[in-house]
């Protein structure tokens, strides 16, 4: 006859060994974490408060940079937003998939092209090992039915699938200051849509960051016992910017400041969902921008901090922004100097969620996982910069090497063709003020190289950005 404490001891092993044990979920990864990337529009380097803005106000963007990992080598696959996106949902440089063009930068409501449906997003590779999939906000990558999110993995939508100062509307004789800076919905037409319906038009953007944090949280909710990916895209801060009443005219910063801190008040709801359902160890939030501050928008524009110039540009105010990841008990809390990209979100995931990276083609991005788990930094250490189709910039460690330079969205935006690249050591002089390709012959080398073996792998496809309808 055996001892009651013999029973006792059995069944306790019982628990542990079959994952009841409350120690053992928490000390072993989930193999299907869920994933969440914030992506805002036109958010600057210098525009968290954890980045260093002294007026714009972000505790919870904040908080999830001090419970994780704070990014200050972060970077976009493109200065503008469409081949931005591209970048991110595909893990290739957007001249692969032909989503950047030297015809238009990016998409508008009119373009015939988008996506090519032969691209594999992440929301296809999460959907490979069952994850739920949302796209919540703006879309930017073809608003044919065929190229919507529907089309690309996405079981949900909902946002403007476009840019939020597209479809201009009695705008006739209002000067664009009137338009932009006392701006109204009435002048952005924008279709808001749910899956592939139209809903709402304009959509009325007073509410619309609200709305999609509203989303975010509900869908968070409603798939709490399935893994899930939720890809919640901001259309602000890219201009026109609008608020809820609830945060006008709240930040020091102005309106600009009341857009980010009602994006920032979204992150702190889904964090506290997080929390109450008992998510947040096993949910990789990741918050970046799509590319940096649209400048000529005076104080209705970003800041890039320290860094040169912004949206548009290669120069690092236009494509290295911040970069934010949190996993409580699995991402090592800390300052991060490697080098990352949204091109390395794709492989990331990918690997965190044990789903096979494509074999039929290139993919551009590197697993961060080992810095994220503080296992060791097998970050990135090349970077291409594209302007359009054209390679303008590169970067090899500490090093970027111009061959052309050219400001964005002035009047006249002054191309110049470096006959002798200017290099840069983006560590000692991250402000790109020092051309140091005189005394480093042979890093000038090394970097022009790297740039015709990455030009060798790639292969022309169609332009996707050039055609359109009228
Ligand atoms: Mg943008």
């Amino acid at each position: 006859m055996k001892s009651a404490n013999y029973y006792f001891l059995v069944f306790t092993l019982f628990l542990f060994n079959s994952g009841f044990s409350q120690n053992k979920i928490s000390e072993e990864p989930n193999n299907k974490p869920n994933i969440i990337i914030i992506f805002a529009d036109d958010l600057g380097y210098g525009d968290l408060s954890c980045y260093g803005h002294p007026t714009i106000m972000t505790p919870n963007l904040d908080r999830m940079a001090t419970e994780g990992q704070k990014w200050t080598n972060f970077y976009v696959a493109a200065s503008v937003c469409t081949p931005s996106r591209a970048g991110l949902m595909t893990g290739r440089y957007p001249i692969r998939s032909g989503m950047c063009s030297d015809k238009s930068r990016v998409l508008f409501p009119n373009s015939t092209g988008g996506l090519p449906t032969n691209e594999i997003t992440i929301a296809e590779q999460m959907k490979k090992a069952g994850y739920v999939t949302a796209a919540v906000g703006k879309w930017h990558l073809g608003y044919q039915k065929e190229y919507l999110p529907a089309s690309h993995g996405f079981d949900s939508y909902f946002g403007i699938p476009y840019s939020n100062d597209m479809d201009r509307a009695n705008a006739e004789g209002v000067s664009h200051k009137e338009i932009f800076w006392n701006a109204d919905i009435k002048y952005f037409n924008v279709p808001l849509i749910k899956n592939e319906t139209e809903i709402e038009r304009p959509a009325n953007q007073n509410t619309l960051t609200k709305r999609y944090n509203d989303a975010a949280v509900n869908f968070i909710k409603k798939n709490q016992k399935k893994p899930f990916f939720l890809y919640l895209a901001h259309n602000l801060p890219h201009v026109p910017l609008f608020a809820s009443k609830e945060f006008l005219g709240k930040s020091k910063r102005g309106l600009y400041g009341d857009v980010l801190m009602e994006i920032d008040d979204g992150v702190g709801k889904i964090l506290k969902t997080l929390k109450e359902t008992g998510l947040d160890k096993n949910t990789l939030v990741v918050f970046t921008s799509d590319n940096g501050p649209w400048l000529v928008y005076n104080d209705h524009g970003g800041s890039a901090g320290l860094l040169k110039d912004g949206k548009g540009t290669s120069w690092e105010g236009g494509m290295r922004v911040p970069g934010i990841f949190r996993m409580p008990g699995k991402i090592k809390p800390g300052t991060v100097t490697e080098i990352g990209s949204t091109l390395d979100l794709f492989t990331t995931v990918s690997k965190m969620a044990n789903i096979d990276l494509p074999q039929d083609r290139i993919t551009d991005g590197i697993d961060l996982s080992s810095i994220l788990y503080g296992t060791g930094n097998d970050g990135r250490e090349n970077l291409i910069y594209y302007r359009g189709q054209k390679i303008y910039a590169a970067r090899k460690g500490a090093y970027k090497l111009h061959f052309i330079t050219q400001t964005a969205y002035v009047k006249d935006t002054k191309k110049t063709f470096h006959k002798k690249p200017l290099l840069f050591n983006l560590e000692t002089d991250p402000e790109e003020r020092f051309n140091i390709a005189i005394e480093n012959p042979e890093k000038v080398k090394e970097i022009e190289k790297m740039v015709d073996e990455h030009k060798s792998g790639v292969k022309p496809v169609k332009d996707q950005l050039a055609e359109r309808i009228n």
